[in-house]
């Protein structure tokens, strides 16, 4: 690890958690220059839905590369981005019923954020978001400004101000409707101007902690938004591209969210992407309004389109649910036996899933036992208490029990300190 501590910025993060080189990886599992061999439970924070090096995926971005396929046109109309375009339409939106149009950021979900709030913003002639606590929108200052997690308490810097904080579904307990919150205050708010331009929700707080909005909750906010003439924005960065179980997390909601952000496993293969969804009504940017040099990564469009092959059937959704069945079992039975450091229950939908822990240093301290076990696993959460279950969606029973009891083992092995 010399040469990344010698050369490599302080602020690297990841590294410090997982100290191998890692070489090559296929599936659900990472090789080390160590030796050992991992299962992946991070997945990239969600940028490998599908696995690494899917076999398809590699062979069409080869075959591209070889036939000097563009990798470069800023955003002019290639061949790769027709293909894409065409597919996502006919795959995903139009079975949806979905009139949404496709807008290309440059390729990070910090920017498909940025540029919803300038759609929000010049669509509405509004200023004001309404955001989260413990939300994660990204770390650029105008999506730190619209995070209520701890990116946002750690900024350096004075940091883009107009945004109203309400707690998430759940935050203040069972009885209470936080949504009650956003009512008062839009009551409260004199003059149809100062009404917030937008809200903007994650449907599972992923960074913060795996919090889990109701399908009622959501359809509240959606409703209460039509009220007020807000757009609701839903940022599925994390928790889209199947990682609940359905394409994108809001459809057991049955939401029609005026804009969506989209990125992290929307290329399928961890090349860089990101992707806004908006109702035409919405698409408020003229032409150059939004730019930069690179939106729409030509090889992303040709795995993406590729990555789309999961989405003609239900099969991928069905073993999702399933092994998301498996996951929660095995973290209930953990959290029980174990309840001197866990704090059941175990939270999460489809394949994200969290085990509390008593605090943020037995989390770490988990993690690190199953890192030297061969597992890769991260907590989230304001405390990072929370350890995180985010396999490849397309993990192989055997890695993913493996990876479970590799959890267990580590659990048990801090329990007994
Ligand atoms: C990762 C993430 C972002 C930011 O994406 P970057 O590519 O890291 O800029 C925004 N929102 C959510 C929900 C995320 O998980």
């Amino acid at each position: 690890m010399d040469v990344f501590e010698r050369f490599e910025s302080e602020v690297r993060s990841y590294i410090r958690g997982f100290p191998d080189v890692f070489t090559s990886a296929k599936g659900a599992r990472l090789q080390g220059r160590s030796g050992r061999e991992y299962i992946d439970f991070f997945a990239g924070a969600g940028a490998l839905n599908y696995g690494h090096n899917d076999d398809a995926m590699k062979r069409r971005l080869v075959d591209y590369l070889a036939g000097d396929g563009i990798l470069h046109s800023l955003d002019m109309a290639t061949a790769a981005k027709e293909n894409f375009l065409t597919a996502f339409h006919d795959t995903i939106l139009a079975p949806r019923g979905m009139p949404h149009r496709m807008l290309f950021p440059a390729p990070s979900g910090a920017n498909a954020v940025e540029v919803a709030l300038k759609l929000a913003r010049k669509a509405t002639g509004r200023q004001q978001i309404v955001s989260f606590e413990n939300s994660f929108h990204g770390m650029t200052l105008a999506t730190m400004a619209i995070s209520g997690g701890p990116a946002r308490q750690a900024a350096p810097m004075p940091i883009v101000g107009g945004t109203t904080f309400i707690p998430f579904d759940g935050a203040e307990g069972p009885g209470v409707d936080t949504l009650d919150r956003l009512e008062s205050l839009l009551s409260d708010t004199r003059g149809e101007t100062n009404l917030p331009a937008a809200c903007i929700v994650e449907t599972v707080q992923a960074e913060g902690g795996i919090n889990v909005a109701s399908m009622e909750w959501l359809r509240r906010l959606q409703n209460i938004c039509r009220g007020a003439g807000m757009l609701l924005i839903v940022d599925d960065i994390q928790v889209g591209c199947g990682r609940t179980g359905s394409f994108f997390s809001f459809e057991p909601a049955g939401l029609e969210p005026d804009i969506i952000c989209l990125s992290k496993s929307l290329s399928g293969l961890g090349l860089p992407m990101a992707m806004v969804l908006v109702k035409p009504a919405c698409d408020s940017l003229a032409p150059g309004e939004h730019s930069g040099t690179f939106r729409g990564f030509n090889p992303a469009f040709v795995t993406a389109t590729e990555a789309l092959r999961f989405w003609r059937d239900d099969a991928l959704e069905q073993e999702t649910v399933r092994k998301a069945g498996i996951v929660g079992a095995r973290l209930d039975r953990i959290a029980l036996r174990y309840q001197e450091v866990t704090r059941p229950p175990v939270r999460g939908r489809g394949l994200i899933q969290g085990l509390s822990t008593a605090s943020g240093a037995v989390a770490r301290r988990i993690a690190g036992k199953a890192f030297a076990r061969g597992l890769v696993m991260e907590s989230c959460g304001p405390e990072r208490n929370v350890l995180k279950i985010l396999c490849p969606l397309t993990i192989a029973d055997d890695d993913l029990v493996r990876g479970l009891d590799i959890l267990d083992a580590a659990v048990a092995a801090v329990a007994a300190e």
